[in-house]
């Protein structure tokens, strides 16, 4: 499946919890990234951008608030708390640095779940304000991380579906090439212009259907970056304009 996945990260020092862990949420589709201490895990947390993270508050080299206040500094990613404290002053000090849930072990992994699902729906409301991004004959499911193009489900690669996104979040505004780069790509990207000009083309390739009423543009500015055209919904008849358009 070329579907981008949520990614979790889990960090967390005792190793039969955090194959458990593993194991459950791979069950579930998520991929899944570790690491044993605190360290590695907020440099993974940078370089991975995973949508969710779920953090141990005992670890060998710095407790778990410390990572959820330094994360804080510069992400809004959902934080699950997964910790054998349950004193309240634990649990309200890690909701105060901005922890999203908290969960006590030992947990039901069912719960854990339930939690990690609906930490992540949040999230994807709160940026988009809605769990679907339309602009004319292109719809996102921002939960499922699916594509319509004319209302037929398309394929794209997990990078092509996070440049996507990212002009859809930011349709009608004229978009710089290295603040492109840098938000989707990582600011060690932001001169990587080749990158960019490939992408866009493979998503015009897959977006810009001739003939097509209400189609997605995106504008190149030459010199200056990308804009992705506001387009009217196209009408909502149903999943068989795909095939009208193309006869
Ligand atoms: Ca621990």
């Amino acid at each position: 499946m070329n579907v981008k996945k949520n990614t979790v990260l889990i960090i967390e020092d005792e190793p039969p919890l955090r194959k458990l862990l593993t194991i459950v949420l791979e069950s579930r589709g998520y991929k899944v990234v570790d690491s044993d201490n605190g360290r590695e895990g907020l440099r993974l947390a940078a370089s991975v951008k995973p949508d969710l993270i779920i953090v141990d508050l005992g670890l060998p080299d710095m407790d778990g608030k410390d990572i959820i206040q330094k994360i804080r500094e510069w992400s809004q990613t959902p934080i699950i708390v997964c910790s054998v404290r349950s004193d309240d002053d634990e649990v309200i000090t890690a909701f105060d640095l901005g922890a999203n849930d908290y969960v006590t072990k030992p947990f039901n992994p069912d719960i854990l779940l339930a939690r990690a699902g609906a930490c992540l729906r949040k999230a994807v409301t709160q940026e988009a304000g809605e769990p679907e991004l339309t602009n004319g004959n292109v719809r996102i499911d921002l939960v499922r991380h699916e594509v319509f193009v004319n209302n037929v489900k398309t394929t794209f690669t997990p990078k092509e579906y996070e440049l996507l996104r990212y002009f859809m979040v930011n349709r009608g505004k004229m978009l710089m090439h290295k603040q492109i780069l840098k938000d989707v790509w990582g600011p060690a990207h932001a001169e990587d212009m080749q990158y960019l000009r490939v992408y866009v083309s493979q998503i015009r390739e897959k977006i810009e259907l001739p003939g097509v009423e209400h189609c997605c543009v995106i504008v190149t500015e030459p010199g200056i970056g990308y804009r992705l055209e506001h387009a009217p919904a196209a009408s909502a008849t149903g999943a068989a304009s795909g095939v009208a358009a193309v006869a």
